[in-house]
């Protein structure tokens, strides 16, 4: 079975296309366009590529297309990419404006252009579904809630990549199996003691999310992408209080802030040097302290959301670093570390230095491990977007 997956930004085009064979996964192709104006001739030139390529005959040796969706509201999950997802997408575009129309736009120019292929949306909200009631919720007015004021959550495909690759590092086969049906099958109970997992997804943009036997209880991120940690250029979380206050101080319009909140504040904003995390270091070990006091948010940021988590949880058998930051900076997973003796978890410095992939970066004798797993957002999109296929086709 071939899936293809396309990830459409506002004028970038990225595919990767995997086969499935029994158990066998394999990444097939993978390519992009960038400056792309008409996602039609795109998704021409990329059909043509992998039948150049000798991957595909024609579209109906594609099986089914998946596409990361990012917010829809209240439709969310792993689901046919219809008109109802396209309408989803639109009316919550000033949630994820980078994201949601081209979505929309993309996903209407697949249906044009192989008619018959499966078209599948896997929102980044979905891994969201069972968080407890509270958990969902912003103290605001009923009427706000109804209208779509809650917290959703986001980076969904990786958390769950990393519940899933977790359980099973940790030999824990039966809370992997259920991460894998989650989407079709929703939690399960889970005999023997539970697994508790803190993954931090620290990149570009960051999320920390508490898992229990596979299920999220939580996540930093609430209704859009733009809260929970600093994230490179967007501000994370944010008083309510500052927007009018500011507005009125600084003669602001809202579309004015709302520039400034996504694309001058966090990591950028705060240093003023950069939003790589690479050069907000050097900046700040050169004496630049606006950079220091980057990093300094951005640690305590991210230890808030463990410890939030780690209570909950009522403990952590793992802590795992994912994404651009989380797998190469031993600095950063140095500093969230640090003084956590009390609770269990001693990182081993040279292990941790040397960064082996999925191995833990503890002492033996550490309660907790720590674990670098990279994130492969992809792949559960191709995987999701088979289950679903499979499901519905028999
Ligand atoms: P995105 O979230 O945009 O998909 P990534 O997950 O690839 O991005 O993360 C990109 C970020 O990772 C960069 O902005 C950079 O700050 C950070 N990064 C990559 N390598 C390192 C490193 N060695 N040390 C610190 N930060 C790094």
């Amino acid at each position: 079975m071939n899936i293809l997956v396309a990830n459409l930004g506002s004028t970038s085009f990225k595919y990767r296309l995997f086969r499935f064979d029994g158990s066998t996964e394999l990444l097939l192709a993978k390519g992009g366009y960038e400056r792309v104006t008409d996602y039609g001739s795109t998704i021409d030139d990329c059909l043509a590529s992998l039948r150049a390529a000798g991957h595909v005959r024609d579209a109906s040796d594609l099986h089914g297309v998946g596409f990361k969706t990012v917010q829809g509201g209240e439709v969310t999950g792993c689901l046919p990419a219809d008109e109802r997802v396209e309408q989803a997408l639109l009316g919550t575009a000033d949630l994820a404006p980078a994201h949601n129309p081209p979505y929309a736009a993309g996903i209407r120019q697949f249906r044009a252009k192989l008619p018959g292929v499966p078209l599948v949306a896997l929102f980044e909200t979905a891994f969201y579904q069972w968080v407890p009631a509270y958990a969902n919720r912003y103290a605001v007015p009923d009427s706000w809630f109804a209208a779509g004021v809650r917290r959703y959550g986001f980076h969904g495909a990786s958390h769950k990549f990393i519940a899933e690759r977790s359980a099973e590092l940790l030999g824990r086969n039966d809370v992997a199996a259920i991460v894998q049906r989650l989407y079709q099958d929703g939690p399960k109970p889970v005999t023997g003691s539970p697994l508790r997992v803190i993954s931090c997804h620290l990149g570009g943009s960051s999320s920390v999310t508490g898992i229990r036997n596979g299920v999220a209880i939580g996540t930093s991120m609430g209704l859009s992408p733009q809260s929970g940690l600093p994230q490179n250029n967007r501000v994370g979380d944010l008083d309510s209080a500052a927007i009018p206050f500011i507005q009125k101080k600084l003669n602001l319009t809202t579309a004015e802030v709302e520039r400034q909140l996504t694309k001058e504040s966090g990591l950028l904003g705060l240093s003023g040097v950069s939003n790589d995390l690479r050069e907000i270091r050097e900046a700040a070990l050169a004496g630049n302290a606006r950079a220091q006091t980057a990093i300094d948010l951005l640690i305590h940021s991210i230890r808030h959301w463990v410890g939030a988590f780690w209570l909950e949880l009522g403990g952590c058998d793992a802590l795992v670093f994912t994404a651009g930051i989380g797998e190469n900076s031993a600095w950063i997973r140095e500093a969230v570390c640090a003084g956590l003796s009390d609770l269990g978890l001693v990182l081993d410095s040279a292990v941790n230095n040397a960064a082996p992939i999925e191995t833990n970066l503890a002492t033996a004798a550490s309660r907790t491990r720590v674990l670098i797993i990279p994130t492969n957002e992809e792949l559960v999109v191709a995987r999701e977007t088979r289950r679903l296929i499979t499901a519905s086709h028999g």
